[in-house]
């Protein structure tokens, strides 16, 4: 597993953060922690947007997280056609993090409301691929 089998489409075949697609395939969605200042990042990051540092370590993102804002796509992007609609949100995790990403169908289907608790689970996709989703918490 590598970041080129993470997503519908990937724009990036490697990557210093490659793990991420494997961790996903164990079941965690993981985000990154600067060893030397702490600052977590999501997207996943080898350098520190804080301090520039290049080291490193994994963490599981495993709290429950608020529904920040949605948006339902109608016109999906190459690659997203058959996804056609599906719901973009972004969601802050208690450690300070916010992730962006589609709400399961279940989700976006049952009326989602700003602030309702989410939990972000990977996500199988067609072709051993990879990705992650929201559910309810
Ligand atoms: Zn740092």
């Amino acid at each position: 597993m590598s970041f080129a089998d993470f997503g519908i489409r990937s724009f990036v075949s490697q990557t210093h953060v490659d793990a991420f697609a494997t961790h996903l395939a164990e079941g965690r969605v993981m985000c990154t922690r600067c060893s030397d200042c702490g600052k977590l990042a999501f997207p996943p990051r080898s350098g520190c947007p804080e301090c520039g540092s290049e080291i490193f370590g994994w963490e599981p993102i495993e709290d429950a997280g608020r529904l920040l804002t949605h948006t339902t796509v109608a016109y999906g992007p190459s690659g997203f056609e058959n996804e056609v609609p599906y719901t973009l949100a972004v969601v802050e995790f208690p450690a300070g993090i916010r992730v962006f990403g589609q709400l399961a169908p279940e989700v976006a289907a049952s009326g989602p409301t700003i602030g309702m608790a989410l939990r972000v689970e990977p996500r199988a996709l067609p072709g051993n691929r990879v990705s992650y989703h929201f559910v309810r918490a």
